[in-house]
C-alpha cells in the first residue's frame, strides 16, 4: 500500500452509511480507524446495554466496510483500560498518516482530545460538519445571538419553514404551529391497548459474541442483557421506524405523556438509539411522518404526527443546539447549589415508591424509559431531592442506550434540574405526586398518598416539592411562571412549614442511606 494520507476517525456514535469522511475516502491512499477502548464504558459507569449496543453497531459497520473492501484499522475491546486518545495516538505511530478526518462528536470532552492528540503528534485535522444535524453549529450561533431567552417553540417554526416540514405555503399544516392541546392525555382507566411494542430486533451471531464478551468485561456494570433487542445496523432501524410508522405513530401523540405499570413502551418511537448512533437519517424519519399524515390524515392524525416531528426536529435540534453553545461551562453549572448524592436505589430500583420502582426497574431491565418517565419521574425527583446535578447527569448518560452527551446533558441538567437557571426551561419542572397520579396508574399501588405532603403516607415528591419551594422561595418568586406556586405556598401556615421540612430531612436521611 502507498503512504496513507488520510485517517478517517469514526466514533460509535457515527455510523451514518453515508458518513462524509468515508464517502470521500480514496481507497488506494486513505483508510478508517476505529477503536473499542473500555473509557467510553467506564467514564460513566455504563449500562451492559449501552455498551452492547455501541459496539455491536460498530463492529456491523466495520463490516460493511470491509465487504467494500476498504481499508479499516479497528481495534477490538481488550483487558487493558485504555482511552481513545491513547489508542489513536499507537495509531498514529504505527500507522503514519498525513492527515485525521473527523466529523463534529456528540461529547466535546471526545472532540478536545481528538484535537489535542492531532496536535501532540503533530497532525493536521479536518472536521466536518456532521450532515444529519439538520442545525449546524454555526446557524445555532447565528439563531441565538441578539436573543435574550431562547425557546425551542420558534426556533423550530424555523426549522419547519426551512424544510418546508407540515407546510401548506407558508402556513403550518392545521392553522397551527404545536398541537398538543390535543395530545398528553392520561389513559382511560382500563389502562392501555397492548400493542406489543417494544425493540424487536433479535440479536444475529454478532450482536451475542458482543454480549458475551461484555458480560465477561463489565460483569459489575448495572442493566441487563435478557430482553436486547435494540437495532444495530441501518436496515435493522429502517425495520423500526416501519413498524412505528405502521403500528404506533397513529396513537403517538394523544397519550405521550402518560404512563402504565408494567408498560414500558406503550406508543414511543423507540427510535432515539437509532438517531443518536446515525443509523437513521432524522430528516428521513421527519418526511417518513409527514408522508403517512399526507397519505391517510384519518389513520394518522396531524396532532400525532406534528407532535412526533416536533420532537425531532424541534427538541432534538434544539438540544443540539444548547449544547454546543454553552459548552463547556454548561457542565459545570449547578444553579440551585443542589450537592446530595445520587440515591442508591437508582442503581437497583428497590424503592418502595412505584413510580420510582417501575421507572427504575424497566430502565435497569431495557435501558429505556419514556420522556416523562424521565422528566416527571426520576428527573423531578431528584431535583426536588436536591441530588447534585453532575451525578444526575452521569446516571442519565450511563443508563440509556439512546445517551450521548450533547443530546443527554440540557435535557438532564436544563429541563430537568433547572441547574442552568433557564437556559432551557423557563421555569423548574417542579411538581408534586398528584402530577403522577394524574399521568399513570402508578400510585393505585403505592404505599404512599400523593395528596398527603406529611405523616406515615405522605408522598415523598409532595413533601420535597413544598420542602424545595421552601429552600428556594427567593430565588423563584421573581420568575413570573412560578409565581401561583409561590403564592400557595405562601398561604401554608409557618407550623406546617416547618412540618414540612422535618419530613423532608426524615426522607432524605432515609434514601441517603
Ligand atoms: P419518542 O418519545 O418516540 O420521541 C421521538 C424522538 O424525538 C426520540 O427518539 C428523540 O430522538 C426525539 N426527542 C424526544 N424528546 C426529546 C428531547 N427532549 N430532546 C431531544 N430529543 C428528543 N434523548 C436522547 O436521545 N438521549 C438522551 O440521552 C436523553 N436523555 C434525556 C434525559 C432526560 C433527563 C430527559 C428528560 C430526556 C432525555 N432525552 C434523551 C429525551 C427523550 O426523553 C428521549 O429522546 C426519548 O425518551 C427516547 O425515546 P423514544 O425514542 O421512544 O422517543
Ligand atoms: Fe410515586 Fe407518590 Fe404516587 Fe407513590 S404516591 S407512586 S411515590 S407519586
Amino acid at each position: 500500500m502507498k503512504k496513507l494520507r488520510n485517517l478517517i476517525l469514526v466514533l460509535g456514535d457515527q455510523l451514518d452509511p453515508n458518513h462524509p469522511g468515508v464517502a470521500a475516502m480514496d481507497p488506494e491512499r486513505d483508510a478508517v480507524w476505529m477503536a473499542e477502548v473500555s473509557e467510553e464504558s467506564s467514564t460513566v459507569w455504563s449500562h451492559k446495554a449501552r455498551i452492547v449496543l455501541f459496539l455491536s453497531a460498530m463492529r456491523h459497520f466495520r463490516d460493511r466496510l470491509l465487504s467494500r473492501g476498504l481499508t479499516v484499522h479497528y481495534t477490538e475491546l481488550d483487558d487493558a483500560d485504555t482511552s481513545l486518545s491513547h489508542q489513536l495516538s499507537l495509531d498514529i505511530q504505527l500507522l503514519q498518516p498525513e492527515e485525521l478526518i473527523l466529523v463534529e462528536c456528540g461529547e466535546s470532552r471526545v472532540e478536545d482530545a481528538l484535537k489535542q492528540t492531532a496536535c501532540e503528534h503533530p497532525l493536521p485535522l479536518t472536521l466536518l460538519h456532521d450532515p444529519l444535524s439538520l442545525c449546524s453549529r454555526e446557524a445555532f450561533k447565528t439563531y441565538a445571538q441578539g436573543r435574550k431567552q431562547l425557546r425551542m417553540e420558534y426556533f423550530y417554526r424555523d426549522l419547519r419553514r426551512q424544510y418546508d416540514v407540515l407546510m401548506e405555503g407558508d402556513q403550518p399544516a392545521g392553522g397551527v404551529w404545536n398541537l398538543d392541546q390535543e395530545n398528553r392525555h392520561p389513559l382511560p382507566r382500563t389502562g392501555p391497548v397492548t400493542s406489543g411494542n417494544r425493540p424487536d430486533c433479535p440479536p444475529d451471531a454478532l450482536t451475542r459474541e458482543v454480549m458475551a464478551r461484555v458480560e465477561e468485561r463489565f460483569p459489575n456494570h448495572p442493566g441487563s442483557l435478557e430482553h436486547f433487542a435494540w437495532p444495530v445496523t441501518p436496515e435493522d432501524a429502517q425495520a423500526a421506524l416501519d413498524r412505528f410508522i405502521t403500528h404506533e405513530l397513529p396513537s403517538f401523540g394523544r397519550h405521550q405523556d402518560a404512563m402504565w405499570t408494567g408498560e414500558p413502551f406503550l406508543s414511543h418511537s423507540l427510535l432515539a438509539s437509532s438517531l443518536n448512533l446515525k443509523l437513521l437519517n432524522p430528516l428521513d424519519v421527519i418526511q417518513r411522518a409527514e408522508a403517512a399524515w399526507r397519505k391517510d390524515p384519518e389513520h394518522w392524525p396531524l396532532a400525532s404526527v406534528e407532535g412526533f416531528i416536533r420532537q425531532i426536529l424541534g427538541w432534538r435540534e434544539y438540544v443540539r443546539g444548547i449544547y454546543w453553545l454553552h459548552m463547556p461551562a454548561y457542565l459545570e453549572k449547578n444553579e440551585l447549589e443542589a450537592k446530595e448524592p445520587l440515591p442508591n436505589f437508582y442503581w437497583t430500583a428497590e424503592t418502595d415508591m412505584v413510580c420510582l420502582r417501575e421507572t427504575l426497574g424497566q430502565t435497569l431491565e431495557h435501558g429505556y424509559a419514556h420522556h416523562i418517565q424521565r422528566l416527571m419521574v426520576t428527573g423531578l425527583f431528584a431535583m426536588l431531592y436536591g441530588v447534585d446535578p453532575k451525578a444526575i447527569h452521569q446516571w442519565y448518560l450511563a443508563v440509556y442506550v439512546d445517551a450521548v452527551e450533547w443530546v443527554e446533558l440540557p435535557n438532564t441538567l436544563g429541563m430537568s434540574q433547572y441547574a442552568d437557571g433557564g437556559i432551557m426551561a423557563s421555569k423548574p419542572y417542579a411538581a408534586t405526586g398528584k402530577y403522577i397520579q394524574r399521568m399513570s396508574n402508578y400510585c393505585k399501588g403505592c404505599r404512599f398518598n400523593p395528596s398527603e405532603s406529611t405523616g406515615e403516607k405522605a408522598c415523598p415528591f409532595t413533601t420535597l416539592y413544598w420542602d424545595f419551594l421552601i429552600r428556594h422561595r427567593d430565588r423563584l418568586q421573581g420568575n413570573p411562571r412560578m409565581s401561583l406556586q409561590v403564592r400557595n405556598l405562601d398561604r401554608l401556615t409557618g407550623e406546617k412549614q416547618q412540618e414540612l421540612r422535618v419530613q423532608a430531612t426524615r426522607y432524605r436521611e432515609e434514601y441517603r442511606s
